[in-house]
């Protein structure tokens, strides 16, 4: 009889935003003339820049004619990308990638997902707390996590307490604490909007060194930072012997339905003397046929003068909204983390409310629906997640509707 990967009964459920739209669903059921604000999901809302429409036409176009058809393409991406992204992604930062150490893929989620078929399947893996569920639950299902506890963490993870006392930048394990041999990084931090100096993550790249371990370096907001802050693990130096660093389209460029992202692995990084670039290109050529052709053309797009000035734009209106909610809130004297340099806002519930106890109150009271962070890990428990990826009209009409209501 065949049997099932039983790491995926040991999964608690992904409870999260299936229980906001029920209790969403059942509010709107009630109250049908009430108007909604959702500032709780992390997809984007803007139309995808022109430059990028006019690249993707061209490219159905090519796909019209035997002459300039393509199929298949090169499974770790068309070097008309990879190369956009060493001169542009990389060059305007002044870090120097080649080309066959980017990956091209169809976005971060699979990628960060993924990148553990590479490594021992016990490896001890550090995560912050609160998360970005994603590197957990990936972690799980290969049952490197071990078992789910009633406190909503799993056994066998390392978690890094991220908190208003250390600005939600976690710190580095002391002497006797386990050392975990991979550490997820992500910053600008989804939930809470931390960003990391130079100097904070340099302390972990030295870590790293010293142990042996590997970073994932989640970098899929690095578009929002607009004061001196890495955007880029290899801006810091001796990361190209640690780090593996994820980068996506989707919230830098509005790519979260037409899917694009790429991973980088400089070829230094190697454990006993095996090229972890190597395991990742065999793993890639094996398990993924590669990103469109359309899509990498939409992404070769972004990288034109004309393209850049297009996103820039769009991150600059979500930047605006970020704004608009962190100093409403900051006006109502609540404690607000985040949304300078992050799409993301954090906040300290008001009256000490659970997180759960909060959205209720935010949806029955404001119609605003927000995101809980307990949903993101223990530690997130009396915070709430807004997000700046609505219309700026509704993000006024939010904050506005929360301060009647407080
Ligand atoms: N990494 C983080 C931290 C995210 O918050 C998200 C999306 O919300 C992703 C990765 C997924 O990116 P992509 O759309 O490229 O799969």
């Amino acid at each position: 009889m065949a049997r099932i990967n039983d790491n995926y009964t040991k999964l608690p459920g992904s409870y999260l935003f299936s229980d906001i739209a029920k209790r969403v669903t059942a509010f709107t059921a009630a109250n049908p003339d009430r108007s909604i604000i959702r500032l709780g999901i992390g997809d984007v809302t803007r139309p995808l820049a022109p430059t990028v429409i006019e690249a993707l036409h061209t490219a159905v176009d090519e796909q019209a004619v035997a002459a300039t058809f393509r199929g298949y393409g090169p499974e770790l991406g068309y070097d008309f990308l990879r190369q956009k992204i060493v001169d542009v992604h990389y060059g305007r930062l002044g870090v120097k990638i080649a080309t066959d150490e980017i990956f091209v893929s169809d976005g971060a989620k699979s990628d960060t997902g993924n990148i553990g078929d590479i490594f021992a399947a016990d490896s001890v893996v550090a995560v912050c707390d609160p998360v970005y569920p994603v590197y957990v639950d990936t972690n799980a299902m290969s049952g490197r996590a071990g078992n789910y506890q009633s406190s909503g963490h799993w056994d066998r993870v390392h978690y890094l307490n991220c908190s208003q006392e250390n600005g939600f930048v976690p710190e580095i394990p002391g002497p006797g604490d386990p050392v975990p041999e991979l550490i997820y990084l992500c910053f600008p931090n989804n939930p809470t909007g931390a960003t990391i100096s130079a100097i904070d993550l340099k302390e972990w790249v030295d870590y790293a060194r010293r142990h042996g371990s590997v970073i994932f370096y989640d970098a899929a907001y690095e578009a929002f930072i607009t004061e001196d802050l890495p955007h880029s693990i290899f801006e810091i130096e001796g990361a190209r012997e640690c780090a593996i660093e994820f980068c996506s389209f989707s919230k830098t460029a509005g790519f979260t339905g037409i899917r694009l992202g790429f991973t980088v692995i400089p070829k230094e990084l190697k454990i006993n003397g095996v090229v972890l670039n190597s395991l990742w290109n065999r793993r890639q050529s094996t398990k993924f046929n590669g990103a469109s052709y359309l899509t990498q053309r939409a992404g070769e797009a972004i990288y034109s003068e004309q393209g850049q000035r297009e996103i820039r734009e769009t991150i600059a209106y979500y930047q605006n909204n970020a704004t608009i909610i962190r100093e409403g809130l900051l006006a109502m004297g609540w404690s607000v983390f985040g949304g300078k340099n992050a799409p993301y806002i954090w906040l300290k519930t008001p009256q000490n409310l659970s997180s759960w106890d909060f959205f209720d109150l935010l949806l029955n009271k404001a119609g605003v629906v927000g995101t809980p962070g307990s949903g993101f890990g223990p530690a997130g428990e009396g915070y709430f997640r807004l997000t700046a990826f609505g219309s700026t009209d509704n993000t006024n009409m939010a904050i506005e509707r929360i301060r009647t209501l407080f």
